[in-house]
């Protein structure tokens, strides 16, 4: 494969690959790798700044109260947030899309209603909204995705109606790497007939600028560690007037006003959904990934477009490819060889020092619907080559001559 060469100048910020010369780590969609800052600041906070947050009388504990809400406001500007009490910390996407589904869920869905999902969600953004439609005797509704793996929004607006009280939908997918293009159109709709809209931001967060309120969206999800920030962490957007009606689903300490044996009053949100204590080394790290990303996401979604659309023209042409990635993905690339089982292809390419995702994704319903038990995915980061996309070029190319692979 002639590659042009694609500028990169961030590899040398993540010290994994000082480690791990040799690897082509190209699984940024499942988790990232960490920059230098992050770790350093991470590393600041153990070393010089650890202690309760929000409940210690004494100055380490005030700073690392400061700190811990520092990042909530960070996170509130970073995603154009009114103000920081939008912000919840959740231990991540999951966390955030179940916390809406439980808590916010059985205030606006009843027998009857409807929600509306995509076949392509993530099952963390599937699941919960089953849940709720099973326990409230509500419709889900699920759109189909077209032939390219973009979600079918013609058939969600057209499906928006009376009935309708959520609709979820992925920013970005996982498997094909689509964005949404009508977030704004559907979030007017599904407000028009007084329903509510939630993106899950997961994947989309990495590659596009996100302003909720621009978007219309009452919800917002996103992980810390698909942003160069760490696992464990993650934040839900809601709304001001939505959080204020919500109640807690998690109880314990530091969400609560008063506590007596016969009664309880909530503190006001964001604190209301922070039950126990907090991951605070993870918020640490969150707010250096925003730092790290926020003034380079443009650049590093050029560069990694670029090299997107490289390997998929590459491997496009090998026999008995199927991609399932959308021709505009910014950094996914899905696929499968044809007679080769994904897990064996990844093995395969492990061998060669190409790690990749293989499985079904956590997209099982997107599976079914193609077909497919399983796919491979190769995602890219800011830290991804054009070396390490020859590398698996070459790697899906010696595969499919090992497994004597036909020509469709
Ligand atoms: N939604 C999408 C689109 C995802 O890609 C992921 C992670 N693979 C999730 C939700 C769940 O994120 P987390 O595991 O960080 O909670």
């Amino acid at each position: 494969m002639n590659m042009s060469k694609i500028d990169q100048n961030w590899r040398a910020d993540f010290p994994i690959f000082a480690a791990h010369p040799d690897l082509a780590y190209l699984d940024q969609a499942a988790t990232g790798q960490y920059p230098q800052t992050v770790i350093d600041a991470m590393n600041a906070y153990m070393t010089t700044a650890n202690a309760p947050v929000h409940r210690g009388l004494y100055k380490l504990a005030y700073d690392a109260t400061n700190q811990f809400e520092a990042v909530r406001t960070q996170v509130a500007a970073f995603l154009g947030a009114a103000h920081a009490g939008e912000i919840v910390f959740t231990s991540g996407t999951t966390a955030a899309i179940n916390l809406v589904a439980q808590s916010f869920g059985p205030l606006v869905v009843d027998a009857g209603d409807e929600i509306i999902v995509s076949v392509a969600e993530h099952h963390s953004n599937f699941l919960p909204w089953r849940r709720l439609a099973g326990v409230r005797g509500a419709h889900l509704l699920i759109a189909p995705v077209h032939a390219d793996g973009a979600i079918d929004e013609e058939w969600v607006l057209a499906h928006i109606s009376r009935r309708t009280r959520v609709v979820a939908l992925a920013q970005e997918t996982n498997v094909s790497g689509a964005c949404l293009k009508q977030a704004r159109a559907i979030a007017d709709a599904v407000h028009q007939v007084g329903g509510y809209f939630l993106l899950d931001g997961a994947q989309g967060i990495a590659h596009n600028n996100v302003n909720v309120q621009q978007l219309g969206v009452d919800f917002y999800a996103f992980s810390g560690h698909k942003i160069y920030g760490p696992s464990g962490i993650g934040c839900l957007y809601a709304r001001a007037e939505l959080l204020l009606e919500m109640p807690p689903v998690t109880l314990g300490g530091g969400m609560i006003s008063e506590v007596g044996v016969h009664n309880v009053s909530w503190a006001p949100a964001p604190e209301r959904f922070e039950a126990g204590s907090q991951n605070t080394l993870g918020v640490v790290g969150l707010g250096a990934a925003l730092r790290y990303l926020q003034p380079r996401r443009q650049a590093m979604t050029v560069h990694c477009a670029a090299l997107t659309q490289q390997t998929r023209a590459a491997l496009a042409v090998i026999p008995g490819l199927t991609l399932y990635a959308h021709p505009e993905a910014a950094a996914t690339l899905s696929f499968n060889l044809a007679g080769v089982h994904p897990h064996d292809l990844a093995t395969f390419l492990d061998e060669q020092g190409v790690a990749v995702r293989a499985g079904h994704h956590c997209a099982q319903p997107l599976m079914t619907s193609l077909g497919v038990p399983a796919m491979l995915r190769a995602s890219l980061g800011a830290y991804t080559t054009a070396v390490d996309c020859e590398r698996l070029v070459t790697g899906v190319q010696d595969a499919a001559a090992f497994f004597q692979v036909a020509a469709r």
